[in-house]
């Protein structure tokens, strides 16, 4: 075996298939090219699906005679010089590899003016530099893409992958840059035409659709140094089964990035329903220094310095798009009144007087307190909490551990910050209850409104938050079975729970080995609780484990199990009565977050009484 030194053209044409590996890669690289040349007009036309030609032209700054004969050459670029530039890139090209790869594997020219003379240069001869008329700007044609590597041509995906890739190329500039003119044609059929927007709402809306305003949250967050803004839709009205229109944008970079997807779906949490994914695009702002964009041939990986400190900023933000969104206008839902029924048609006789007379509204301050409420109160001392009095607890656990639900919530809710609660504790603080309906939703108002809560749903997000707030307490309450249950795990349920056994004691598990392939559940935590049914749960907890890899955190693991405490929720079909209700209520109304499901379902519907009027026609 004898070694060779590879000639240029040889090394020029194996750096090249790591930067042009198919057509969309050179629409990438070109038209980054014409972003960083300052065009705000760029045009793509592309015949064949890219292979037999792909022309790229710009009204950008240019180049001049010089630039031009340096450009198709290996490492030249205008964007760095030296070593430190490295490290704080603005632009999106910096390594002077694009175009002497795409030289190299293609037949190509660039025509392009800066002043007031315009030039030529083709591939077949690169001293051959000559004069043409044309634009101030740039257009690079390639033709007859791998023309001399036919091995690679041979690995190219079918030609409607390969556009496909194009347009989602093509569509990710299309929604960064709102204010550049964007067009893109094949074989002189328009795929896309973007206009100049004056804001990036709009352009959004333009690229993707324009059904999406209406789902749209815009936010916009800043810390030292990093400043994300964008657009999430609301997980209650749109969501998707599988990942699709997620896009993150770091200084006007389209990356991918596992770090800042994880916060942003964390941030999310409970507001989105169980395997759904959400539509956001993120555009991050960042000082170029603490980030490294020279991770990835084609720069779509990115490396942050500090990853924790970004992953709480982003995740926190996100959690805070909620906040601020939900308080201030927390229930959009409305009746459909579209087909308004003809109640005399259906047999209600209807009183028109009564349609006419002014009512008085200044309703008794006590009226909500009285009726039902009263009778509350009174029968409360005699009633105990529903699952307290279940034969199979164990009311003689150790102190720590010992739990009266009842009492309990009842101290808890004495010892809480007024503070610390979320916004129904202020707008449910006097309610009076009208009743359960359909066995799965109640009814409450307050002086100026109604209220419809799926009761499943709310008790729902009661355990959910109750056990996560305890568990950040380090206080998760636990509930010892009077009848211990021993169950089979199988074999990657036996490694699971070696592994974990101490983590599930944290969350309020407590279980052992019994024999080989048994174990012994003692104890759950309360939040958990379901009679008969303690290990189904345990068990799905123990299979929750097998998806986290081991770089999850524990706060992302513990959200994943707190799911699952809602199987223990009230089910529609069960029987409220009105104490038990105001005791949820009362739960209620200490949720931070109060409005959806931990999956992301809506827990209230509600309307004002204004509305209601207004929908009746008793007011216009
Ligand atoms: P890079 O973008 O990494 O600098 P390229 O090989 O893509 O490397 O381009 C080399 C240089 O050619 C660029 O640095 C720039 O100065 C010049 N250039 C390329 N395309 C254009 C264009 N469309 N308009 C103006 N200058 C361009
Ligand atoms: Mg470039």
């Amino acid at each position: 075996m004898s070694i060779n030194i590879l000639t240029d053209d040889i090394i020029n044409q194996i750096a090249a298939g790591e930067v042009i590996e198919n057509q969309s890669a050179v629409v990438k690289e070109l038209v980054e090219n014409s972003i960083d040349s300052g065009a705000d007009l760029i045009e793509v036309f592309i015949k064949n699906f890219g292979l037999d030609e792909i022309l790229v032209r710009d009204n950008g700054m240019g180049m001049d005679f010089e630039d031009l004969r340096k450009a198709p050459l290996k490492h030249t670029t205008s964007k760095i010089k030296n070593f430190e530039d490295l490290y704080s890139i603005s632009t999106m090209g910096f390594r002077g590899e694009a175009l002497s790869s795409i030289f190299s594997v293609s037949l190509a020219k660039i025509i392009s003016k800066k002043d007031k003379v315009g030039y030529q240069i083709c591939s077949e001869n690169l001293e051959d530099i000559q004069k043409v008329h044309t634009n101030k700007g740039t257009s690079v044609f390639v033709q007859n893409l791998f023309y001399n590597t036919p091995a690679r041509k041979k690995y190219l995906k079918s030609n409607n992958i390969e556009l496909k890739n194009i347009v989602d190329i093509f569509m990710k500039f299309c929604i960064f840059y709102f204010d550049r003119k964007f067009v893109l044609k094949h074989n002189n059929k328009i795929l896309i035409n973007k206009p100049i927007f004056a804001n990036l709402k709009d352009n959004l809306c333009y690229v993707l659709g324009e059904d999406l305003k209406k789902d749209l949250l815009d936010f916009e967050f800043e810390t030292l140094g990093i400043k994300i803004s964008g657009f999430l839709a609301k997980p209650s009205n749109l969501t998707y089964s599988y990942k699709k229109n997620q896009y993150l944008f770091v200084n006007g970079r389209y990356v991918k990035s596992k770090l800042i997807n994880d916060a942003i779906y964390d941030g999310i949490g409970s507001n989105l329903m169980h395997n759904r994914h959400p539509f956001f695009v993120f555009f991050l702002e960042i000082d170029p220094e603490i980030i490294d964009v020279n991770v990835h041939p084609s720069k779509i990986e990115i490396r942050f310095e500090n990853e924790k400190e970004i992953f709480n900023f982003i995740k926190n933000s996100v959690n805070d798009i909620f906040l601020k969104n939900e308080t201030s206008k927390p229930f959009e839902i409305d009746f459909d009144f579209s087909k308004e029924l003809n109640l005399e048609q259906i047999g209600f006789k209807i009183n028109r007087n009564n349609l006419n007379k002014k009512e008085n509204k200044n309703y008794n301050k006590n009226y909500f307190l009285e009726d039902n409420q009263k009778e509350l109160e009174v029968c409360e001392n005699k009633v105990v909490y529903q699952k307290s009095n279940k034969d199979d607890f164990n009311l003689n656990l150790n102190s720590n551990q010992y739990c009266d639900i009842l009492e309990d919530k009842k101290q808890e809710i004495k010892e809480e910050k007024e503070e610390n609660f979320g916004p129904l504790f202020n707008i449910l603080s006097n309610f009076k209850i009208i009743g359960q309906i359909h066995k799965t939703y109640f009814i409450i108002e307050t002086q100026n409104e109604i209220f419809l809560i799926d009761q499943h749903a709310a008790e729902e997000k009661v355990f959910y938050e109750n056990f996560l707030k305890e568990f950040e307490n380090k206080k998760v309450k636990i509930q010892n079975l009077l009848k211990p249950k021993i169950f089979n795990l199988n074999p990657k349920q036996l490694i699971l729970f070696e592994e974990n056994k101490d983590f599930l004691e944290k969350v309020g598990f407590f279980a052992e080995f019994f024999g080989n392939s048994q174990v012994i559940l003692r104890a759950v935590p309360c939040d958990f609780y379901e009679k008969d049914l303690n290990y189904n749960i345990f068990l799905e907890v123990l299979d929750e484990f097998d998806y986290f890899n081991s770089k999850i955190l524990e706060e992302q693991k513990i959200e994943k199990i707190a799911l699952k405490s809602c199987k223990s929720a009230i089910k529609a079909g069960d029987e409220l009565n009105n104490l038990e209700i105001k005791n949820l209520v009362e739960k209620m109304r200490r949720l931070k977050e109060p409005f959806n499901c931990p999956h992301g379902r809506p827990v209230i519907l509600r309307w004002s009484f204004y509305d209601l009027e207004k929908k009746f026609k008793r007011i216009v």
